[in-house]
C-alpha cells in the first residue's frame, strides 16, 4: 500500500507526546504528516507542569524547549479533551491513520501493609498534584501533623519530604498558587521521617536532589550512625559507582554536622522496612511500625526481627507511580502499562490467544515503559516508537474522514470546550502577569473552568 500522508493522533501532551511529534516531523520519510495532540488537561507539558516540584525551576525550564516545538505551528493541540470520554478509539479510527498513546502515569502504586487506609495516610502522587496546582485535585490539603513519615527512597520521596519540611516562605519565589502557600504556611510539622528498606548505598535518589535537602533553611538533616556500618557489597558500590560515591559523601557530611538548632528536622532512616501503620484509636494514623533490616551480603537486605515504632500523625507513600487503563486499549494490570513491543501496541489474538500487534496503535513514554526515568528518557522512547510507526506504513488505518476539519467538527458537535495553542499562550501570559507584581516567573491558575475560560478568551 502506498500513502502520501499520515494523519496522526497523539494522546497525551506531556514530554513523551511532544517529543514523538517533533521526532516524526523531523524524521526522514516519504510521506507528509499532520499531527493532532490531545490532552485532557487544558494546558500541555504533563508532569513537567504537574509533577516536577515548583522549587525546581531549572527542570521546569524544559517547558521552554517543549514550547518551542509547539510554537513552530506544525502540530495542532486539542486540550481539555479526555480520551475515553470526549473522544474514543473508534473516533480516532475514523479520522486518523494511527494513534500514539503518551498518557503517562498519575496514580500512586499501592503499598499493601496494614493500616495504609487509615485517615492521614496519603499517596505522594496526590500530594504532588496538590502542591503543583493540578486542576482535578482538592484545593485544600490536610497539613495537620507534627510528625510525618514518607515511605520510599526515590526522588519523589525527596520532593515530598522537601516540600513538607521547607518553610512556605522559601517557596514564595516559585509558581505555587496561593492555596498551596497558605496550606504549607499553616503546617505545624516539626519532623519528617523518610524510610527506606535498604541501605544508603542502595537508594534511588540522585545526588543533586539529595544534596538539596541539606541546604534547606532551618531544617536539620538527621542521619543515624547505625546505618553506616557497610558490608563488602556496600563498600564496593561506593568505590565502583560515582553516583553512590557522591551520595555516600553527602550523607557522611551530614553525620558530622552539628544539629539541634533548627525548628524542623528531616530524618533519613535506612534499613527500615515498614510493616504497619498503627491506628491511634480513632481510625487515624498514630505511628509507623517497622522492622530493622540488615545487609544480606549480596547487595540486598534481610529482616532482623527487631521491630521499632515511631509516633507519626500522617504518612505519605512514595513507592512509585502507576499508569491508568484507557478505554478500548489493551492494558497490563500488573505493570500499569500498555503492552507493547518497542512501542507497537500488542493485543491478545482471540483465536490463538497469542500476543499480536494491534495495527495503528502505538505507545510512548511512561505508559509504554512504566513510570521510571527522567524527562530525557522519553525522547529515546519516542524515537523507537516513531521508527516503528514509519516502517509500519502498510498497516496503518484507512480513515473514513481524514480531513483536519472533520475532527474539529466532531469536537464541536459534542460541545467539547477544547483549548488550542493560542489558548495556551493566553493562559501562559495570564499566569506570568499574575506573578509579575511579586517578582515571580508565574503563578499557576488552578481551577479547570478558569483555565479553560482564560484559554478560550471567554
Ligand atoms: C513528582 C515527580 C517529579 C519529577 N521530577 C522530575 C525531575 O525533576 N526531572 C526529570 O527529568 N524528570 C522528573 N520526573 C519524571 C518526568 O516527569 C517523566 O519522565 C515524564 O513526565 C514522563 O512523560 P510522559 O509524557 O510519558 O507522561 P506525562 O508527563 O505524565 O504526560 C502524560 C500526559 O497525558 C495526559 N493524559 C493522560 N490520560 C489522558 C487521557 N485519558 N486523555 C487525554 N490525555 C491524557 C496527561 O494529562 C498528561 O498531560 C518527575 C516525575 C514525578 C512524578
Amino acid at each position: 500500500m502506498t500513502r502520501n500522508k499520515l494523519r496522526l493522533a497523539i494522546v497525551g501532551a506531556g514530554p513523551a507526546g511532544i517529543y514523538a511529534a517533533d521526532i516524526l516531523l523531523k524524521a526522514e520519510r516519504n510521506f507528509d504528516v499532520s499531527i493532532d495532540l490531545f490532552d485532557h488537561l487544558p494546558a500541555p507539558y504533563g508532569l513537567v507542569r504537574y509533577g516536577v516540584a515548583p522549587d525546581h525551576p531549572r527542570i521546569k525550564g524544559i517547558i521552554t524547549a517543549l514550547r518551542e516545538v509547539l510554537d513552530r505551528g506544525d502540530i495542532r493541540i486539542f486540550g481539555n479533551v479526555h480520551f475515553g470520554e470526549d473522544i474514543t478509539l473508534d473516533d480516532l479510527k475514523k479520522h486518523y491513520n494511527a494513534v500514539i498513546f503518551a498518557t503517562g502515569a498519575v496514580r500512586d502504586a499501592s503499598l499493601p501493609i496494614p493500616g495504609i487506609e487509615l485517615e492521614g495516610s496519603y499517596g505522594a502522587a496526590d500530594f504532588v498534584s496538590w502542591f503543583d496546582g493540578h486542576p482535578d485535585f482538592p484545593r485544600t490539603w490536610p497539613l495537620e501533623a507534627e510528625s510525618v513519615a514518607v515511605i520510599g527512597n526515590g526522588n519523589v520521596a525527596l520532593d515530598v519530604s522537601r516540600i513538607l519540611a521547607k518553610h512556605a516562605d522559601d517557596l514564595l519565589t516559585t509558581e505555587i498558587p496561593a492555596n498551596v502557600y497558605e496550606g504549607l504556611q499553616a503546617s505545624p510539622v516539626t519532623d519528617v521521617h523518610v524510610f527506606g528498606r535498604r541501605g544508603p548505598t542502595s537508594v534511588k535518589f540522585t545526588p543533586l536532589e539529595l544534596r538539596e535537602l541539606g541546604e534547606l533553611r532551618d531544617v536539620d538533616m538527621i542521619v543515624y550512625d547505625e546505618d553506616f556500618d557497610y558490608d563488602d557489597a556496600a563498600r564496593a558500590a561506593v568505590s565502583g559507582n560515582k553516583q553512590v560515591f557522591v551520595i555516600d559523601k553527602v550523607l557522611n557530611q551530614w553525620r558530622q554536622r552539628e544539629t539541634g538548632n533548627a525548628s524542623r528536622r528531616l530524618h533519613l532512616h535506612f534499613f527500615a522496612k515498614p510493616l504497619e501503620i498503627v491506628d491511634d484509636g480513632t481510625g487515624r494514623v498514630g505511628a509507623i511500625r517497622y522492622e530493622r533490616t540488615a545487609p544480606d551480603g549480596e547487595g540486598g537486605v534481610v529482616g532482623t526481627g527487631e521491630i521499632r515504632e515511631i509516633p507519626i500523625q500522617a504518612i505519605y507513600r512514595a513507592v512509585g507511580y502507576f499508569g491508568s487503563p484507557l478505554a478500548g486499549v489493551p492494558f497490563d494490570d500488573s505493570y500499569g502499562v500498555i503492552p507493547n513491543h518497542e512501542g507497537q501496541v500488542l493485543t491478545h489474538d482471540a483465536e490463538t490467544g497469542e500476543a499480536r500487534q494491534l495495527y495503528g496503535v502505538y505507545a510512548t513514554g511512561w505508559i509504554k515503559r512504566g513510570p521510571v526515568g527522567l524527562i530525557g528518557h522519553t525522547k529515546s522512547d519516542a524515537m523507537e516508537t516513531v521508527k516503528h510507526l514509519i516502517n509500519d506504513l502498510g498497516n496503518w488505518w484507512s480513515p473514513e474522514s481524514p480531513s483536519e476539519e472533520s475532527v474539529v467538527e466532531l469536537l464541536e458537535s459534542r460541545g467539547i470546550a477544547y483549548t488550542d495553542l493560542d489558548g495556551w499562550h493566553r493562559l501562559d501570559e495570564h499566569e506570568k502577569a499574575l506573578g509579575e507584581p511579586e517578582g515571580r516567573a508565574r503563578i499557576k491558575v488552578v481551577p479547570r473552568d478558569e483555565m479553560v475560560e482564560i484559554s478560550r478568551g471567554e
